[in-house]
């Protein structure tokens, strides 16, 4: 077993699990994923605890819900003087440390990268041509495309370190993150409109919430600037979410692929220098995605195809090649799995605990059987209620908060409080809500026990 193995993080932005091959993408084929769960374990029920960019970022540092960390929505900043975080804590351990690629957690000094040795980031959402990136606070423009240019930065900086010391490099992809832009060598990669549908493309969101029903990441809806052009005239609804999800499948499996080359680019490099031994190389992203699943685009929901993360890691001394493990890991315990792989002590203010044995596949006899989850975000963006819930093994149950009059100045969206439960095992894609079926009525008063216990445990209140 390798002492204190060095450790490279990859995280995409907005890469969901079903766009993996490895993962069983019946869209795309990422080849040097692949390898990596080839050659290491692959997590099958990584899930985030809010699903979006920036709250997810700041829970994978700090390994804290939301409401402790305080950044709920995309509009808060990280407090960057918050003493845990992973990097800070590796860092004081003798890892050296950097962060290259998308940050969104902030753009001033309050917010900007801290306790890193080294930062390149890009501001707020980063450009996918020529991107400004602020290079230790230096604004700086580089020529290509940013998933090139954030692999170069960050090889370039695995290049001018001491080797004596191990090194806890974050490398944060901005792809495949909308307006979807691929890079030159992949704009004409698949075929529009041969791509498979999702089976819930046309998911007519019966037996689902008004919440539901009223949100506005329909693909169809989608701005002109990610789907870039205007449907064929005439077409009808139906015909126009099949052009939409087309159109956006195109572009977004297109995006991925360079992604899919820097992990490539990644592992060679580790390779040529001998140090993929000794290296916990993990792929993730910083929450899932809708592909055209329930006929929508983004994320925010609860639903599995947003919840649900890749994870996939390596470490050729201690984790299985090619193996596979289904227990649950939250993106609050990433904190304390790089501290557990450093020997750093794990802080009693982060929430999380380490899945290290989960990866060797061996799962210790308390982990958690059931997950939190909040939702903050109020209506703004894509009109979608804030929400939490519990998800076990088996069940989830979601609590829309319902949206009052001043809430958005919104006559039209006032909307009761509702709840949702879905039985993942007769009904993996969530079409049927049988909250209130008496069938469910035992587990319905299980789950409501469950997410009070767990949203009381996670030092959370619920909304009234
Ligand atoms: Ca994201």
């Amino acid at each position: 077993m390798p002492n204190r193995p060095n450790i490279l993080f990859i995280m995409s932005d907005d890469h969901a699990a079903h766009a993996i091959s490895a993962y069983g993408s019946k869209v795309n084929h990422t080849p040097n994923i692949d390898r990596l769960a080839s050659e290491g374990v692959r997590l099958t029920n990584t899930f985030c605890t809010n699903a979006l960019c920036t709250p997810s970022r700041a829970s994978i540092l700090t390994g804290q819900y939301s409401h402790l960390n305080n950044v709920k929505t995309l509009d808060d900043e990280i407090d960057s003087s918050l003493p845990v975080q992973s990097q800070k804590l590796l860092g004081a351990a003798g890892y050296q440390t950097a962060v290259v690629g998308k940050w969104h957690l902030g753009n001033n000094e309050a917010s900007n990268p801290d306790g890193f040795d080294y930062w390149n980031v890009l501001p707020g959402q980063g450009d996918y041509y020529d991107p400004t990136m602020f290079e230790m606070g230096e604004e700086r423009r580089y020529e290509g495309y940013v998933t090139d240019i954030i692999t170069e930065k960050s090889i370039d900086w695995l290049d001018s370190i001491d080797r004596s010391q191990p090194f806890f490099l974050m490398v944060h992809h901005k792809a495949p993150h909308s307006p979807w832009l691929p890079a030159e060598r992949h704009r004409e990669l698949g075929t529009e409109g041969e791509f498979p549908e999702p089976e819930t493309l046309m998911d007519d969101y019966e037996t689902r919430s008004e919440a539901v029903k009223i949100s506005s990441i329909r693909i169809e809806d989608t701005r002109k600037a990610n789907l870039k052009f205007d449907p064929p005239p005439g077409i009808s609804q139906e015909e126009k979410r099949r052009w939409a999800y087309q159109r956006y499948i195109t572009d977004y499996t297109r995006t991925v692929q360079a992604v899919d080359d820097s992990v490539g680019s990644l592992l060679d490099y580790l390779d040529q220098h001998g140090l993929a031994k000794d290296t916990l190389v993990v792929y993730t992203s910083d929450q899932g995605m809708f592909l055209g699943d329930h006929g929508w685009h983004d994320k925010r929901f609860m639903y599995e195809e947003s919840l649900r993360m890749p994870f996939i890691a390596r470490l050729p001394a201690e984790i299985p090649p090619g193996s596979v493990a289904g227990e649950m890991l939250l993106n609050i315990d990433f904190a304390a799995t790089f501290c557990d792989f450093a020997g750093v002590e794990i802080p009693s203010e982060v929430q999380g605990r380490s899945g290290r044995a989960l990866l060797r596949g061996e799962a210790p006899t308390d982990w958690r059987t059931s997950m939190y989850y909040r939702y903050w975000m109020h209506m703004q963006g894509h009109r979608i209620v804030p929400h939490y819930g519990v998800r076990n093994e088996r069940y989830k149950l979601i609590h829309y908060y319902g949206v009052e009059d001043d809430d958005t100045g919104l006559p039209e969206l006032q909307l009761e409080p509702e709840w949702e439960l879905y039985d993942l095992e007769a009904d993996p894609t969530e079409l049927n809500n049988v909250y209130a079926d008496p069938d469910y009525s035992d587990v319905q008063a299980e789950m409501l026990v469950e997410l009070n216990r767990l949203q009381a445990a996670a030092g959370d209140e619920p909304r009234h």
